[in-house]
């Protein structure tokens, strides 16, 4: 059964995996991110992720954005830089930790782009939301994902992926034997987010229906893109910045309402999340 092979995550085991930061260090100790999102109609799921990322300790950040949402994310996002995805695929070792998905859109050109990219990458990156999608299509390509890689699929990017489950208990089963077959952690989002690797499996115990709204998984590629970016273990990157996510929604909704909460509530309350695990 499941309860055989998985534990649930507290306060406690989150504050435990966080890592303090040392008085002298520099942005150069927590690591460069780079976030390939965004496209035209969909450059708010790139900046939510940006934003949420640079509110996660990242040391520096890059945005990959589409030619004509180079000023939108420039103008809404001050801490970032950006490169435009027209000029190529960077040099890739220049980045710590490198994410894909959130309003990448689904063209050729995003396709290809995200082949070479991962024909290249071998460090553990976030694959989300579109770089999911184009994925589900490929589905050959599963073996070429970096070791250590967050998958972050909502049920129906899982279903997409995987095949259609009965229902959830049969998805997390069905999550936890995937982790066990391939070198990627899955983090099956929903209500009780499962994280399964290698064949074992944590629940999340913070978030909230407010968070059920376009926009909240965004928020979350960026916390584990940061995260992975300042070097930390990739399971304890999903699970501590899957407790994160959840915890600042639920600190958010103290001056919010299920209905009116809204992903950007969750980015302003990081603050206060981390807080909590010292
Ligand atoms: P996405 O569908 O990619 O925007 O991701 C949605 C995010 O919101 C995930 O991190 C989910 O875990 C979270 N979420 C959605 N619905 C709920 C819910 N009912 N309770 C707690 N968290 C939720
Ligand atoms: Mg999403």
């Amino acid at each position: 059964t499941i309860d055989a092979v998985a534990e649930l995550v507290e306060q406690q085991d989150a504050a435990c995996l966080l890592k303090g930061r040392d008085r002298f260090s520099h942005k150069g100790n927590y690591g460069h991110a780079l976030l390939l999102a965004g496209n035209k109609g969909k450059m708010g799921a790139a900046i939510l992720a940006a934003k949420a990322c640079l509110r996660s300790g990242v040391g520096l950040l890059t945005t990959c954005v589409p030619d004509d949402g180079l000023p939108i994310i420039q103008t809404a996002v001050s801490e970032a830089m950006t490169i435009v995805r027209e000029a190529g695929l960077p040099d890739i070792h220049a980045y710590s930790a490198i994410a894909a998905g959130p309003g990448l859109g689904l063209s050729t050109k995003e396709k290809d782009l995200l082949f070479n990219l991962l024909q290249q990458n071998n460090k553990p990156m976030v694959l989300d939301a579109d770089a999911l999608t184009i994925l589900s299509q490929h589905t050959e390509k599963l073996t070429s994902i970096p070791p250590g890689s967050l998958f972050t699929p909502h049920p129906k990017e899982f279903d997409r992926l995987f095949g259609t489950s009965e229902d959830t208990l049969e998805r997390y089963r069905k999550a936890i034997q995937l982790s066990a077959q391939y070198h990627f952690i899955i983090i099956l989002k929903g209500h009780r987010t499962l994280v399964a690797a290698h064949g074992r499996a944590w629940f999340n115990t913070t978030g909230n229906v407010g968070m059920a709204k376009g926009g909240s998984g965004d928020v979350l590629t960026g916390i584990l893109t940061a995260l992975l970016a300042q070097g930390y273990d990739p399971l304890h990157a999903a699970i501590l910045g899957v407790y994160l996510h959840g915890l600042a929604g639920d600190i958010a909704l103290k001056q919010q309402s299920v209905e009116s909460l809204l992903p950007s509530d969750l980015i302003e309350s990081l603050g206060n999340a981390f807080n909590r695990l010292k």
